[in-house]
């Protein structure tokens, strides 16, 4: 089911394959009918993540780019609508002239193309392959099917299987129950697929018996069922699995006995790793103000970032999100060491921001505004201090007085919704003597993008003679990229999306320096 944590196994599996000097990358398979994540809810499916070549994909890749340090490219991501698009547009052109083209073998060729085609252009020792969904469900059959043909054309030791379990407990003390592994093992099998490992999701660690119990249910040999249970930080999985015996197990299954787990490399990681859980004493409070916070996973790299930012200058992060949709005494705010918005889209939750944001700027408290959060940032700034009427963004109100944020031209004549925003890597100019500056150390900077809208130009000079300055931009000066208010403590916007450049270890510079001012 979703959200037992096959993502975090998946990257997990991938880093200890890293640690021991292979060379790995992750791919995930969604079979859901959307092109992609991008027209999807973060409320329902948690956060859009953005690739540097502009993918916007689901969140697993974000896993995948943290645990391992290392930028995933879209290709990584495969949809049904992907799978599906390649063959009816191989059939119109007449690359199957004369056959009935069908799932089997079409579809499922298709996928393992895609699949063999990431392990080879990018000369993988290992491609880690997370197919997403539920075993049986209708959806994920070809992919499935396909995943069973790679095993019979590579061989066992091409292709390993490891199924992701849950063992319920009842009650605090209750035993561990294995009925829904066996059942799910059982449906696996039905399918053609005989797990090599089982790891299985679970409170407290997996007793001996347990294990032996679903060993013999689902014929996985009881070493290579593997207890997941519960830790306080997800980095902390690679150890539990290692410490299980997975790699020896893996290198044998793969017919590579021998191969050495290369020990620095676990130093640096292990360093990584306990740093990220280590800080329960010292705690930030900050405020997370924005539109999707029902879902912790709608801003899950935003959360991160923090996190990384904090382990940085040994500080943990407690964040409370905090629905803009509903806020109306903004004094709450007055608590937290530092607010943060991070991105949006539309109408709903938008004024509530705006207030924020001046509430920050009025009070003197750490701000870090995050596209939307940089937009409406701006807009309360003119509203407020510049005094401009209506002040808006067009995507807010299309006909305000005052469009301080309005549509790119490039984005004006855009009718489809899917793919079709500034996305991806672009180069940022830093403006010398700022706090921009300061934070990032060097001139040009290479960020991720995921926006239709923009400061209007217009209006700058005025901005900049109020006490607002644009310290960063691309594209030769036509867009704006970074805002910051000198004379506050620290006021912050940024266009681009930092949360998905940080990873443990590597924060993200503009969260470290919000972090910093923080917790001063
Ligand atoms: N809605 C804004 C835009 O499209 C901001 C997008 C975002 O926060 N990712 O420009």
């Amino acid at each position: 089911m979703s959200g037992l944590g096959k993502g975090v196994t998946t990257s997990s599996i991938a880093k200890l394959l890293q640690l021991a000097d292979q060379k790995v990358s992750c791919v995930k398979i969604d079979p859901y009918l959307n092109y992609d994540a991008g027209t999807m809810n973060p409320v329902a499916h948690g956060e859009v993540f953005v690739t540097n070549d502009g993918g916007e994909c689901d969140m697993d890749i974000g896993n995948y780019e943290r645990f391992l340090n290392q930028d995933i490219p879209k290709s990584h991501n495969i949809t049904t609508a992907q799978v599906y698009s390649s063959v009816i547009s191989a059939e119109r052109k007449g690359e199957y002239l004369g056959a009935c083209v069908q799932i089997i073998p079409h579809v499922t060729d298709e996928i393992k193309n895609r699949i063999r085609k990431i392990a080879k252009d990018e000369d993988l020792d290992f491609l880690i392959v997370e197919c997403g969904g539920t075993v049986g469900d209708i959806e994920s059959l070809p992919f499935l099917e396909a995943l069973r043909q790679m095993r019979v054309e590579e061989g066992p030791q091409g292709v390993i299987f490891v199924h992701v379990t849950l063992a319920p407990s009842l009650d605090v003390v209750g035993e561990q129950k294995t009925k829904p592994t066996q059942h799910s093992a059982q449906e696996l099998r039905r399918i053609g697929i005989q797990p090599d490992f089982l790891a299985v999701r679970c409170t407290l660690p997996l007793e001996e018996k347990t294990k032996n119990k679903i060993a013999m249910f689902t014929n996985v040999t009881a070493s290579d069922v593997l207890s997941c249970h519960d830790v306080k930080s997800i980095f902390e999985v690679p150890q539990i699995l290692y410490d299980q015996g997975i790699m020896d197990s893996i290198f044998t299954k793969f017919g590579k006995v021998g191969m050495v787990n290369a020990s620095s490399n676990w130093d640096k990681w292990n360093k990584i790793a306990q740093n990220m859980v280590n800080h329960e004493d010292q705690k930030i409070k900050i405020a997370m103000v924005g539109k999707y916070v029902t879902l912790a996973d709608s801003y899950v790299s935003v959360n991160h970032a923090l996190k990384h930012a904090g382990a940085e200058i040994g500080k943990s992060i407690d964040i409370d999100w905090i629905d803009s949709e509903s806020i109306t005494d903004y004094s709450i705010l007055s608590k937290y060491n530092g607010i943060l918005v991070p991105g949006g889209f539309g109408v709903r939750g938008s004024e509530g921001i705006i207030q924020t944001a001046n509430y920050a700027r009025e009070n003197n408290i750490p701000y870090l505004g995050i596209c939307f959060g940089f937009q409406l940032a701006a807009i309360a700034f003119g509203r407020n201090v510049m005094k401009l009427e209506d002040g808006n963004s067009t995507e807010i109100k299309p006909d305000t007085k005052n469009p301080i944020v309005d549509l790119l031209p490039e984005q004006k004549d855009i009718s489809n919704m899917g793919g079709s925003l500034r996305l991806g890597a672009n180069n940022i100019q830093i403006k010398q003597n700022t706090n921009a500056q300061k934070i990032y150390n060097t001139e040009t900077i290479s960020k991720r993008h995921r926006h239709r809208y923009e400061i209007n130009k217009q209006y700058i000079a005025e901005f900049e003679k109020n006490g607002l300055i644009f310290s960063a931009e691309s594209d030769n000066g036509k867009r704006m990229e970074m805002l910051e208010i000198p004379s506050h403590k620290f006021y912050l916007g940024v266009q681009f999306h930092p949360e998905f450049n940080s990873r443990p270890g590597f924060p993200e510079e503009s969260f470290v320096a919000f972090i910093k001012a923080a917790s001063e």
